[in-house]
C-alpha cells in the first residue's frame, strides 16, 4: 500500500488533476465527505488528509509514503524540525504564489528600514521571516499568528506581515502593499527517504508519473 499526505482545499484542488493525468482518481471529495483516508482508483494507493502544515511531519515519520506541501509549509518545517527522513522533493508547479512582506498603505517601509527602527511582524512563518530579516540587518520583534495575519496592522498589532500572496486582491482589500518578496513558492512532493527505498518499484513509477503530469501542465 502506498499512502500519499494531502491538505483540503488548494493542494487537494491543484494536485487531484496531476493524479488524473497519472491515471488516478479520489473516491472521495475531501470538501464533502468527512474522511481522513480516502481510497483511489487505485487499489494499492490511499490518500491521508491532514492539516497542510502537517504533511511533512506525516513523511517524515513515514506515516506517509508520499506528500504534497507548499515550499512555505516545507521552509519553516525544516527550520524547526529539520529534513531527516525527508527525500525528493520535486516541484510540481501548482498552488504557485509567493512569500512576501507587507505593510499598511501609507507606513513608509523603506524609511524605517533606513533609520534602523525596529520592526513588529506577525506572521505564520516565523523562521522564514526571521531569517529575511536577519540577512538584511533589519531588527524586527515576531508576533506569530495562526492566520488573518492580514489584519495585524490594522488592528495595531504588527507594523508588517509575512504572508502568503497571490493575486494580491487580499492585499488590497484590507488595505496593505507588498513590499519585499522573501520567496517564490510552489508545491513539492516529497517522499519519505526509507519508503523511497524499501518502497521503490512501487514509488518511482507513481513519482516519475506525477513528474511527467506537473511537466506537461506547466
Ligand atoms: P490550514 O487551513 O490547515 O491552516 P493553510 O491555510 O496553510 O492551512 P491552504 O490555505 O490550503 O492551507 O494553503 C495550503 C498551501 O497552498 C500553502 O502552504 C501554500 O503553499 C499554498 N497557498 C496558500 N495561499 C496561496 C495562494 N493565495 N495562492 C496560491 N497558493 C497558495
Ligand atoms: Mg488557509
Amino acid at each position: 500500500m502506498i499512502t500519499l499526505a494531502l491538505s483540503k482545499g488548494r493542494i487537494f484542488e491543484e494536485t487531484a488533476p496531476l493524479l488524473a493525468r497519472a491515471g488516478i482518481v479520489a473516491s472521495e471529495d475531501p470538501e464533502t465527505s468527512r474522511k481522513l483516508i480516502i481510497g483511489t482508483s487505485r487499489p494499492d494507493l490511499r490518500i491521508v488528509i491532514v492539516r497542510a502544515a502537517d504533511v511533512p511531519t506525516y513523511v517524515q515519520y513515514g506515516a506517509a509514503d508520499l506528500g504534497v506541501a507548499g515550499r512555505d509549509v516545507l521552509l519553516e518545517h525544516r527550520a524547526q524540525w529539520g529534513e531527516a527522513g525527508l527525500a525528493q522533493p520535486l516541484d510540481l508547479g501548482i498552488a504557485r504564489c509567493r512569500l512576501c512582506v507587507a505593510v499598511p498603505e501609507g507606513f513608509d517601509y523603506a524609511s524605517a528600514v533606513r533609520r534602523g527602527a525596529r520592526l513588529r511582524v506577525a506572521t505564520k512563518y516565523v523562521a522564514s521571516a526571521r531569517e529575511f530579516f536577519a540577512e538584511k540587518g533589519v531588527h524586527v520583534d515576531l508576533i506569530k499568528l495562526y492566520g488573518s495575519m492580514e489584519l495585524a496592522p490594522l488592528a495595531g498589532l504588527a507594523d508588517a506581515i509575512v504572508d502568503l500572496v497571490s493575486t494580491g486582491g487580499t492585499l488590497r482589500a484590507n488595505r496593505l502593499v507588498e513590499v519585499e518578496t522573501i520567496a517564490h513558492i510552489s508545491a513539492r512532493l516529497i517522499a519519505n527517504a526509507a519508503a523511497l527505498k524499501t518502497k521503490r518499484t512501487a514509488l518511482m513509477p507513481l513519482i516519475d508519473a506525477l513528474a511527467a503530469a506537473a511537466e506537461a501542465t506547466t
